[in-house]
């Protein structure tokens, strides 16, 4: 079983106004955990044990109060049922860490000889994979070695071997973790008391009893000061040994003070630490102007997708480095979802700030992207203006209303929370209402734009594309209600609508080549799109092989197995699947070879700006690379003839764009 398997939690005592421990709150967990609580990680991290853990295990949570008042591990038993299974005995360890922390590790004791096997391998790698136990050892502040105890022929123990030692406990040694794996961890206290020590520490590995000691000197430096050694067996043959200061004695014996409550693989405050900060903030007396600041990465997890989990690890670890970095004019700087950064800078939220922001975010997301070689990043910002009688908890929603309205208009951008930004994605709702109307009005049109034989010029089909008729605001194009309805969910109606009005079209018009429908990335997740578009063929009676489905780039994410499945099955049913906006995102030819196409449509950002001969070459390897896996390539958005003129040279088949012809609402072939 790996580690990162194991349901492992960390806690910080609740205490209440006379300083007794009343409850836990959850500060980060495994995800084993987490699935075993049936939660979410990110809703639950923040919440207080009683909430979290089923009232039956609630019995426990005074022996885990005592082991954090106490500063004492303990150890309940516990018998965990497996679904079809025999029941496994487990035991529940708990460790008290730091000032008022407590790490939960349920084993199960089965198996316990390779439960710790894990641990040894390098840091990094640790980090690298969110192993949530090593990384997290790594950021308490106690040192903190875990050790296996060799036993003797007669199983007496022998040795006591390092298996993983901290960050705070090679700290004042000058050791290298990776180098201690594997030696004798009685030597690391031999040169002050292993009188003291050695002894109880391989009684602790005979007898299976926690001890806690006190030495006269900092075990691992032997400076001055007193230090309390806590030494806690679990399993058959390990032990974790951990050091800190004696109490009153903090910051001397070559202890470094507490450090923060930190997210492992970025360095920046978990989302409960900054809560916790952020409210001491704005408790503070002085009123200073302040806007917090977060920000979500634009298309996260298709960069997951393309370039690899670890890369995009990195991204975040390299994000962190640099949002650190903009202290002091950025402060509390936050890792408060997967892939969500917040920050509070202090000032206030005029022009000049603003721009700051902007222009510091710009060079963050540039310095990323060039040292890990990655595609260009965008990153979508909320702002809320701090004020005097604001929660934290409003803040934080206030932000994410705001990161989403700068995603919904199309990202890479901030926006400052207003009331005016809440109503604008309440009207998402309202205007989901009149969508509805409208369907049912009959307000809805489809305009219909010429597609091109590149090399003759001849009309060999054409694109259907949505228009609102509406009643006061006049010919509405797709921008202004296309996000809206997908938001809202009424796009599968209004898509449902696009489908047989386009499908029918193809039989009004007996010679008219193909027609070319676009389906959003919505209507492929939540409705099925080919029992649709037979339904529509049925009903007109319509040959497949004249309809063609347009799916934009970004809406096909090479993990998502239900979108690529309705692909298939529309070829099956011997209807053309089209790559909308290819080039307008992260395209690969690895991405291409995923996707069945049968035609793959160019982004008209090919042809905008200086078409020099660079840009020549880049498209003729473009449609090169089209063609390579058998798909017909068409370039939209030819505006002039000199444009046409270089879509001919680089070899695509088909063209689209003004130059041909403008989306039609008269129809006319
Ligand atoms: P798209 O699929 O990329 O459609 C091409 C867009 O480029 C159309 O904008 C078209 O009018 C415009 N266009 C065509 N030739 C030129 C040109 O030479 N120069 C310039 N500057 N633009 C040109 P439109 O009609 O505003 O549609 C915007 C987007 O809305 C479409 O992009 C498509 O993604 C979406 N859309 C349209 N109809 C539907 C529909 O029925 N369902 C769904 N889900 N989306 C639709
Ligand atoms: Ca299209
Ligand atoms: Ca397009």
């Amino acid at each position: 079983m790996p580690l990162t398997a194991a349901p492992i939690a960390f806690w910080r005592g609740v205490r209440d106004g006379a300083g007794v421990v009343v409850d836990l709150e959850l500060l980060d967990a495994s995800d084993a955990f987490t699935a075993w609580l049936d939660r979410d990680p990110h809703e639950a991290v923040g919440r207080r044990y009683s909430e979290l853990i089923p009232t039956g295990l609630h019995r426990r949570l005074p022996v885990y109060l005592r082991a954090l008042q106490d500063r004492m591990p303990a150890r309940v038993a516990s018998r965990r049922d497996v679904p079809d299974g025999v029941p496994v005995d487990a035991e529940v360890l708990v460790i008290p860490f730091g000032n008022d922390e407590l790490l939960s590790a349920l084993w199960d004791v089965s198996e316990p000889r390779r439960q710790f096997d894990d641990l040894v391998f390098s840091r990094l790698e640790a980090v690298a994979e969110r192993d949530l136990f090593v990384a997290a050892l790594d950021v308490v502040p106690d040192a903190v070695a875990v050790c296996r105890v060799r036993l003797g022929d007669v199983g007496e123990p022998v040795t006591v071997l390092v298996e993983f030692v901290n960050e705070m406990a090679c700290g004042t040694s000058g050791r290298q973790p990776e180098t201690s794996v594997g030696t004798d961890a009685l030597t690391w206290f031999r040169q002050i008391d292993q009188e003291a020590i050695g002894p109880q520490i391989l009684e602790a590995a005979l007898d299976h009893l926690p001890r806690r000691l006190r030495l006269g000197t900092s075990p691992t430096d032997g400076g001055p000061g007193e230090s309390d050694v806590v030494v806690t067996p679990f399993g058959n043959d390990r032990l974790i040994v951990t050091w800190r200061p004696a109490a009153g004695e903090a910051g001397s014996g070559g202890v470094l003070p507490a450090p923060a409550r930190t997210d492992p693989l970025t360095g920046l405050l978990t989302r409960s630490e900054f809560r916790r900060r952020l409210a001491q903030w704005m408790r503070a007396a002085e009123p200073v102007a302040a806007i917090v600041l977060a920000l979500d990465l634009d298309d996260f997890g298709r960069l997951n997708d393309i370039v690899g989990p670890r890369k995009a690890d990195a991204a975040l670890a390299l994000i962190g480095v640099q949002v650190r970095q903009l202290e002091p004019s950025a402060v509390l700087g936050a890792r408060i979802g997967a892939d969500e950064v917040a920050m509070l800078i202090p000032g206030a939220a005029d022009d000049g700030t603003l721009d700051l922001v902007r222009a510091q975010i710009a060079r963050i997301l540039t310095t990323v992207a060039s040292r890990l070689a990655l595609p260009p990043l965008s990153v979508s910002g909320g702002v809320r203006v701090l004020d005097a009688d604001t929660t934290v908890d409003e803040v934080l929603r206030d932000c994410d209303t705001a990161v989403r309205h700068a995603q919904r208009s199309g990202g890479g951008n901030v926006t400052v929370f207003s009331d005016e930004v809440r109503h604008s994605l309440l009207l998402d709702y309202l205007w989901a209402e009149d969508i509805r109307g409208a369907l049912d009005a009959g307000d809805f049109r489809l305009a219909f734009q010429p597609i091109v034989d590149v090399a003759s010029g001849v009309r060999i089909g054409e694109e259907a594309l949505l228009r609102w008729d509406h009643p006061s605001l006049g010919l509405l194009a797709p921008d202004r209600f296309i996000p809206a309805a997908e938001a809202t969910g009424t796009i599968l109606d209004l898509g449902g609508w696009a489908i047989d009005r386009g499908v029918a079209r193809v039989g009004e018009h007996a010679g008219g080549g193909e027609v070319g429908i676009n389906v959003s990335a919505v209507q492929l997740l939540r409705s099925d799109v080919p029992a649709v578009v037979a339904r529509a063929l049925e009903r007109h009676r319509v040959d497949p092989g004249r309809v063609v489905i347009e799916v934009t780039e970004s809406a096909i994410l090479p993990e998502s197995a239900r979108i690529r499945e309705q692909l298939v099955e529309l070829r099956r049913m011997g209807v053309l699947v089209a790559v909308d906006d290819f080039g307008s995102g992260y395209s690969s030819i690895a991405y291409l070879d995923w996707i069945p196409a049968d035609v793959v449509k160019l982004d008209r950002r090919f042809l905008l700006g200086d078409l020099g001969e660079r840009r020549q070459a880049l498209l003729a390897a473009t449609v090169g690379l089209v063609h390579s896996v058998g798909a017909t390539c068409l370039v939209e958005g030819v505006e002039t003839a000199e444009q046409h003129e270089m879509v001919r040279a680089a070899g695509a088949d088909l063209a689209q764009g003004y130059l041909f012809g403008r989306p039609d609402l008269d129809e006319r072939v």
